[in-house]
């Protein structure tokens, strides 16, 4: 049988709703024989997700990175999801406290402006439902709706709320410079949902092929937040540029109503993802 894999999901270590003990169960509940654990820029949850794999389950450990490109005016925000990289190369792990340090700067600022509108959000609680995990808008999102002024995460994530009037800005990694840390620690870069025009501004396919001569690997084509159309010209580019493809959840428990295996890598994919990583192995429970 072909296994079914799912590259990218989030956990409590970040803005998901599951510990990652709960994740690498309910991804094995989901019928995955291979599930990524993706948090925003933190390996916090490789080790308890790791110890609580279900037997005859591999785990892929990586991250998300937040990343932006300067070369447009404002400059664009993108992900880049890492896999298999070293968790203790310095220069990556002092990025990833750096942007988490401003993820917490810019959560508080986020809540400040919305308590000059007069809107009862307190940040000490926000920071308490992150539970020490990287703190992101949907944590916000979370006390919007507990204050009854959103019904859900989808809504808090609207224009009139952190969607563009509350939203401001992460201070995030150079995505040149995340590709080349990510390798160095003998990660796997794929550039996450890289035609999302839903979420907002996306980077022109040139970006990508100078991402691709610079290490990117692959780019992630099947996810929610790709139209049919976006999803075959992601293909298109990668058959193009030589990139390896993916297809993922993005799980982020019920922050989110997507499932988990919604999306699927195919085998190949995933093999040539294992033969380029040497910072850390896949976790395979026996
Ligand atoms: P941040 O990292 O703080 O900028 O918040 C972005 C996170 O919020 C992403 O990881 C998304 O998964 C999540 N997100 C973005 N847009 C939406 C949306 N419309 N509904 C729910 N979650 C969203
Ligand atoms: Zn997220
Ligand atoms: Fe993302
Ligand atoms: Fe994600």
């Amino acid at each position: 049988m072909t296994p079914r894999i799912d590259l990218h999901t989030h956990s409590t270590a970040s803005d998901g709703t599951l510990t990652p003990a709960e994740l690498v169960r309910a991804a094995a509940d989901a019928g995955l024989d291979v599930v990524a654990l993706t948090d925003h820029d933190t390996t916090a949850g490789w080790d308890a997700a790791a110890r609580a794999l279900p037997p005859g389950r591999t785990l892929i450990r990586g991250a998300e990175l937040s990343c932006r490109w300067h070369g447009a005016e404002p400059a664009v925000p993108l992900h880049l999801l890492a896999y298999l990289f070293d968790p203790a190369e310095p220069e990556l792990v002092a990025e990833l406290a750096r942007v988490r340090q401003a993820r917490r700067e810019r959560g508080e600022r986020i809540v400040r402006l919305l308590q000059a509108d007069g809107i009862e959000v307190s940040w000490p609680e926000i920071l308490a439902g992150a539970a020490g995990g990287t703190v992101g808008r949907p944590h916000i999102a979370a006390a919007l709706i507990r204050a009854g002024l959103v019904a859900t995460t989808t809504e808090a994530f609207g224009p009139d709320w952190l969607g563009e009037r509350y939203r401001l800005p992460k201070d995030d990694i150079d995505v040149f410079r995340a590709v080349a840390l990510v390798r160095a620690a003998g990660g796997v870069p794929v550039f996450a949902h890289p035609r999302a025009t839903r979420r907002g501004r996306i980077v022109p396919d040139e970006l990508i092929a100078e991402l691709a001569a610079a290490g990117l690997a692959g780019l992630e084509a099947d996810h929610e937040d790709h139209s049919p159309a976006e999803r075959a010209h992601v293909r298109g580019l990668a058959a193009e540029l030589g990139l390896l493809v993916t297809g993922s959840s993005d799980f982020h428990g019920s922050h989110k109503t997507v499932r988990l295996g919604a999306h699927t890598t195919d085998q190949e994919a995933y093999e040539r993802i294992l033969a380029e990583a040497s910072g850390v192995t896949p976790v395979i429970s026996t």
